[in-house]
């Protein structure tokens, strides 16, 4: 396409029928080792060219991707021994898979075991009971790796127990102890110590134990010294 110019400006017809005159700053030029073809710019605009080349290779990668798929689909076998050999080589690592992925749909797999359990209540009562006293050795052992493994949520977890057996039903949220603790810049309101040089706890302005709540408005974060410190007392450091 020739240059064209409108209104004393240089400009060029982009060859996608859908667009139209722009000036030459909205093309890329053309060069061959260094030296301009044709009008020295690019048939397309610049938003069209880079759309154009964004499609070519989406449908590149398209391609090569169900190449991909038809060559494993075609080999299944041979793909599926090289999986189970390198699930053997690494348990480890798939464990750590399956604990995430069971971990990331928490939710769903609750719902679905939920909805089992409604559908044949009876039988899975008595298993339940059943399994309850065959498993009280190794579930002493689970709760104690799960706590090691989790202390933060076996704390909060152990707290909110600890809130209900004292007479408040009012629990706070886990994202509202994080945002507690940002508020007051990740520091121990006692001693000014900052996380991660320490660890923050959940500190009951007022005591459980006297009558206090689990609602946020009752915590107060503290490092684990100062909490222990703390103890008992009624003290409000905010
Ligand atoms: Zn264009
Ligand atoms: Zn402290």
């Amino acid at each position: 396409m020739a240059i064209v110019y409108q209104d004393g400006i240089a400009g060029k017809v982009c060859a996608n029928p859908e667009c139209g005159w722009k000036p030459l700053t909205e093309f890329h030029p053309k060069r061959l080792l260094g030296i301009p073809v044709g009008d020295g710019y690019k048939s397309r605009c610049k938003e069209c060219a880079n759309a154009q080349s964004r499609a070519e290779y989406a449908a590149k990668i398209e391609k090569y991707r169900e190449t991909q798929r038809k060559y494993v689909e075609a080999n299944k076998e041979h793909y599926r021994k090289l999986k189970r050999d390198h699930q053997k080589a690494h348990p480890e690592r798939y464990a750590e898979i399956d604990r995430r992925w069971k971990e990331e749909h928490r939710e769903e797999i609750n719902l679905k075991a939920k909805e089992r359990r409604q559908k044949d209540l009876d039988h899975y009562r008595e298993i339940g009971r059943n399994s309850y006293e065959r498993h009280a050795e190794e579930r002493r052992k689970y709760a104690l790796e799960y706590y090691k493994r989790f202390p933060e949520k076996s704390v909060a977890a152990s707290n909110r127990r600890r809130a209900l057996k004292y007479a408040s039903k009012i629990t706070h949220t886990e994202a509202e102890w994080q945002n507690l603790k940002t508020f007051y810049n990740f520091k121990c309101l006692c001693c000014g110590k900052q996380e991660p040089e320490i660890k923050l706890t959940r500190d009951h302005v007022l005591p459980l134990t006297q009558g206090g709540s689990d609602s946020i408005d009752n915590v107060q974060p503290l490092c684990a010294r100062c909490n222990s410190k703390k103890n008992n007392k009624h003290i409000d450091y905010r």
